[in-house]
């Protein structure tokens, strides 16, 4: 294998062993929420989010060791970018760019990446994970890694940061 505890973005050091791969499965197992059936996200009342509008909920990520760290979703129930109703869709561009802006308005952030996984829950959610300036060792695709295995903030300090993208958004 390459040796990616000499890379100083990777969390580790050796010796780390690579898991073995399984063999693929003919059939994947459901999401939750696959088809809108139990969808906790659809579910989930207002209350709950960080800032709502008509179409769209934002959450806020806690605990995290990271100030930031937000989930945005439709409110209606869409499994991909692709499902997004035409109106969503067109929306989805400029306020992707909007919440962008207003993590970034926290200040002390080098650089805040989106992504859109999905293996979790099938609800559409668009991740904005904030990199701390300054901590190169964080730069690139291992940051979530990291937001796993770094000690996290205090959840005021969390929530607190939270409370100024919301208001940053208007
Ligand atoms: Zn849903």
């Amino acid at each position: 294998m390459p040796d990616l505890s000499e890379w100083t973005t990777f969390p580790f050091v050796s010796p780390v062993e690579v898991r073995e791969l399984e063999p693929a499965v003919a059939e994947e197992p459901p999401r939750n929420g696959e088809g809108g059936v139990d969808c906790w996200a659809c579910e989930k009342p207002d209350a709950d989010f960080l800032w709502t509008d008509e179409r769209w909920r934002l959450t806020l990520y806690t605990p995290s060791p990271f100030r930031g760290v937000v989930l945005l979703q439709p409110r209606v129930h869409a499994e991909s970018v692709a499902e997004l109703p035409a109106t969503e869709a067109a929306e989805f561009g400029p306020l992707a760019g909007r919440v962008q802006r207003a993590v970034e308005s926290l200040g002390g952030i080098g650089r805040v990446h989106l992504n859109v996984w999905g293996d979790g829950g099938a609800h559409l959610h668009l991740w904005f994970y904030p990199r701390p300036y300054g901590r190169l060792q964080l730069r690139g695709t291992f940051l979530p890694l990291w937001g796993l295995v770094l000690p996290d903030l205090p959840d005021d300090e969390v929530r607190a940061a939270g409370e100024a993208v919301a208001r940053a958004l208007g």
